[in-house]
């Protein structure tokens, strides 16, 4: 089992570009399994829920960069916040406003990715492009010194149908495109396109992606 992981690591980190970051979703996995990861190299993982990664973090070396990956409620940034690397999930200035302010408590400026409704299921999270820039225009947004946006986040469909990934990965690179040009382009910051998991990855990376958040196909599959 540990063998397997240190292998699975490595294959896919061969099989990515260099651009591209590999976050390592280790939800729902015990310490001992991130750990075998962290012994092989690994320094990125991903985690979704607040709880357990209050619980996983303080038992594990302290030069880890957590990620955020999962949808997060305002009222949890504050245990997080003062040492969250990337926090993927971003969809409103609710959270946003909440993230600069627990920053700030925490003298630091934190990273966070705008995430976007790409998939054709009605399932999932994220933003429409439209209500994207009505938050970078507002001048509540205009005022936070301590959050900064990194660029964007998105999940395709759960299907295998690969034309159908196809596009919807395409269209978060066109919003990336459209924002850059729009809002970052004096910004190096503004630069993370977050799309790709264990089923899909391949074609994300295809479409742009230049970090992906692969899970099942590290650790095993999840109960
Ligand atoms: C669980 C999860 C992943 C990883 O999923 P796998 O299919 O196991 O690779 C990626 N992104 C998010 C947001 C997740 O919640």
């Amino acid at each position: 089992m540990t063998e397997s992981i240190s292998l699975n690591l490595n294959k896919i980190k061969s099989s990515l570009p260099k651009n591209v970051t590999l976050v390592a979703v280790s939800k729902t996995k015990p310490i001992a399994d991130i750990q075998v990861a962290y012994d092989a190299g690994h320094r990125v993982f991903g985690e979704n829920k607040v709880q357990e990664l209050q619980e996983k973090a303080p038992n594990l070396p302290n030069d880890i960069e957590w990620h955020m990956i999962g949808h997060m409620q305002s009222n949890k940034v504050k245990y997080i916040a003062p040492y969250i690397s990337l926090i993927h999930g971003v969809e409103s200035l609710k959270l946003i406003k909440e993230i600069n302010k627990q920053a700030m408590k925490n003298n630091r400026v934190i990273s966070v990715l705008l995430q976007f409704y790409i998939a054709q299921e009605t399932t999932k999270f994220g933003l429409h492009y439209e209500e994207a820039i009505e938050i970078l225009e507002s001048e509540d947004f205009k005022s936070l010194e301590n959050i900064k946006i990194s660029g964007v986040m998105g999940m395709a469909s759960f299907v295998s149908n690969n034309e159908q990934l196809k596009q919807e990965f395409a269209s978060l690179k066109t919003i990336f495109n459209r924002l850059k040009t729009t809002y970052f382009n004096h910004s190096s910051d503004f630069n993370i396109i977050s799309m790709g998991m264990s089923g899909d990855y391949p074609i994300a990376v295809q479409e742009g992606s230049n970090m992906v958040r692969i899970g099942s196909s590290i650790f095993g599959a999840r109960n």
